[in-house]
């Protein structure tokens, strides 16, 4: 018999087996992550859904139904959802900002052939480029650029930001 026994175990007042299907994934040093998970799936049901799925996918298995359980006692009425939600108005804002960005810039961006376009403005001297007080327009512009770069990545931090891994969520 072990001589500590794990978190599902000692909460449920039983003696921890060796082939304990909760021991590797709620080690007694943390006694708050079967809480959560009993309270909203039951230890029973836990126990099934980790007995079902191979040893290598119950680890993250059992981080995806602590932080499932986790936003569910949060927010008893959305749980997850309402993260999904808000993470969705976040892109739906983002992609509003960049598009008005990107607007921006092709107001401010002369054509196509910008820098050919520029060198012959330059060696003509004929300015085409609309310019606002100090160097508004430039400044926008490269506002404008570092914005669409940031963008980019945005879109796919998302799953970064939901993975059930980071431990920023739990505590
Ligand atoms: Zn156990």
């Amino acid at each position: 018999m072990n001589t500590g026994r794990c978190a599902a175990c000692k909460y449920l007042r039983r003696r921890c087996p060796v082939d304990c299907i909760f021991s590797p994934y709620f080690p007694p040093t943390n006694p708050h992550r079967f809480a959560s998970v009993h309270r909203i799936f039951g230890a029973s049901n836990v126990g099934k859904m980790l007995q079902q799925l191979p040893v290598h996918l119950r680890g993250e298995a059992a981080e995806t139904l602590y932080y499932e359980a986790q936003c569910r006692i949060e927010n008893p009425v959305h749980g997850c959802v309402g993260i999904i939600t808000q993470l969705h108005e976040e892109i739906n804002n983002a992609e509003q900002e960049l598009a008005r960005a990107q607007a921006q810039l092709a107001v401010h961006q002369p054509h196509h052939h910008h820098h050919q376009q520029e060198i012959e403005e330059a060696v003509t001297g004929e300015g085409a480029e609309p310019m606002v007080p100090g160097d508004h327009a430039q400044e926008v512009a490269a506002e404008v650029a570092g914005n669409v770069e940031d963008s980019d990545q945005n879109e796919f931090d998302i799953a970064a930001l939901m993975s059930p891994s980071d431990p920023d969520w739990f505590y």
